[in-house]
């Protein structure tokens, strides 16, 4: 007993240090996958117990040590956010009780705090709650090959029992080059192959562009393929862009394509007044992918898919199992809609963080950090540099006019960066050609003075630059 008190009383320490002094770690691990291994390797045979307060003290350090912190307010990096306290409340819980949510008695509390937390973001995104489902996923990349599947099942209903090859016609989607790659796994996943996944070119501002979808739209069309689905991106993964989502929706509607918006990161935007116009005609898509550990900073892995027939999802999913209980009437048993069997309780972080929050706590925490993109913008444009991308989202893509006339590249002023150890950014290349750096908002930790300090660090390595070759 009082061996647990211990360790229990010194994770709430860990917790709580980690939590208000995060920024004080150094951002970026200096190590080596030699060193990590070595030391696992010395430290762990397996063959002797370690006492759980001991054991507990060395992973603590580990974390420390090897992680480039998300949670620190110095990292403007991909789409990993700091992680709120509710979040990781709610999944020690989790952890703790451990439910099953793929069969709904063995969690009917579980099942039901999901299903009113995904209920709720069906009538925000403008989606029937009657006749649709809503999951929560492990991520954007389960949600849109859900999306696919459930496409595929409703237009070529004997792709379930006979699949791919009992088609006439091969079926083709649409997305535009600069979606996510999710698109292409899910290509060979479902059997549609690579090439089935048409990549849509972007006009200048990296959106979708809407002339080119329509040309190669008929293209297919008059060489006997089978065009089913068209992604709009909301938040590009590269540059936050949005796709034109009003548009896409009208040309499926038209076409009798399937609408899927892929709003893994920008989704969050409908819970601010100020930003939800951004997404303008996603409440008109059959089917919508959004994290919950993207922009709503609850811990990894929380998705979630939405879609407006939930006869297809149902039929995309469905399987008997005479080794799991009967579903009781009313309920849903999850293992049936979803692609996983065993579940764990995903939705219980972005429950707990949207009670404490509110709507209005999250809306102004997104109007917050897009606020700060702005900042960062306009401080960056104060120093010289060009601003790539046209986004509300706080997603800078830059470049200087050195880079452009290759005084130095993006990679080498990356590693300056890096080297500097007090930022972290990341690279892209735009229409994969392009390169950028790109820094993004994600900590709720981050404050004005991290991006002002941000934009003079680069300053001075730019300055320093001159004397470089490269
Ligand atoms: C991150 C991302 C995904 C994939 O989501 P995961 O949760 O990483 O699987 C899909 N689409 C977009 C636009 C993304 O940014």
């Amino acid at each position: 007993m009082k061996t647990m008190q211990r360790v229990l009383d010194n994770l709430t320490e860990e917790i709580k240090d980690y939590y208000n002094n995060v920024s004080d770690i150094p951002l970026i691990p200096a190590t080596t996958a030699q060193e990590i291994r070595e030391h696992l390797k010395t430290n762990y045979s397996f063959d002797s117990p370690i006492r759980l307060e001991e054991l507990t003290n060395q992973v603590r350090r580990m974390l420390r040590d090897w992680t480039l912190h998300a949670n620190h307010p110095q990292y403007f990096g991909l789409f990993v956010p700091g992680t709120f306290l509710s979040s990781i409340i709610a999944d020690a819980l989790v952890a703790l009780y451990n439910p099953q949510l793929g069969v709904w008695t063995h969690a009917p509390g579980a099942c039901e705090i999901e299903r009113f937390t995904l209920q709720y973001f069906l009538r925000t995104f403008g989606m029937p709650e009657k006749t649709s489902s809503a999951n929560f996923t492990t991520g954007g990349t389960e949600a849109n090959l859900s999306a696919v599947l459930t496409a595929l099942i409703k237009y070529f209903p004997e792709y379930g029992d006979n699949g791919m090859r009992a088609l006439e016609k091969q079926p083709v989607l649409y997305v535009s080059e600069e979606a996510h790659h999710s698109f292409l796994k899910i290509g060979q996943l479902t059997g549609l192959g690579y090439k089935a996944v048409r990549n849509v070119p972007t006009d200048d501002q990296f959106r979708l562009d809407f002339d080119e979808l329509k040309k190669m739209y008929s293209e297919d069309c008059k060489n006997g393929f089978a065009p089913f689905m068209v992604v709009g991106t909301a938040g590009t993964t590269s540059g936050g862009v949005i796709d034109p989502l009003p548009e896409i929706a009208d040309f499926c509607k038209e076409h009798n394509l399937w609408f899927h918006a892929d709003a893994a990161y920008g989704g969050a935007a409908i819970m601010s007044e100020k930003l939800k116009q951004c997404l303008n005609g996603i409440e008109q898509a059959d089917s919508i992918t959004c994290d919950a550990h993207k922009w709503f900073s609850v811990s990894m892995s929380a998705g979630m898919f939405f879609c407006r027939h939930d006869k297809y999802v149902k039929e995309a999913f469905h399987a008997g199992a005479a080794y799991l209980p009967e579903t009781v009437e009313g309920t849903i048993d999850a293992y049936g809609t979803t692609l996983q069997c065993s579940r764990r309780f995903i939705g219980l972080k972005l429950f707990m963080s949207l009670a404490e929050l509110g709507k209005k706590g999250y809306g102004d925490f997104f109007q917050k950090q897009a606020a700060l993109g702005d900042i960062l913008r306009q401080k960056l444009r104060e120093a010289g540099f060009k601003i790539v991308n046209n986004t509300p989202l706080p997603v800078v893509c830059f470049t200087h006019k050195k880079i452009q006339s290759n005084e130095i590249t993006t990679d080498a002023l990356l590693e300056r960066i890096y080297a500097n150890k007090e930022f972290w950014i990341s690279s892209t290349k735009l229409k994969n050609k392009i390169p950028v750096l790109r820094a993004c908002i994600t900590s709720f930790r981050t404050e004005s003075n991290d991006v002002e300090n941000f934009v003079k660090t680069l300053n001075s390595i730019i300055r320093e630059s001159k004397t470089v070759t490269v």
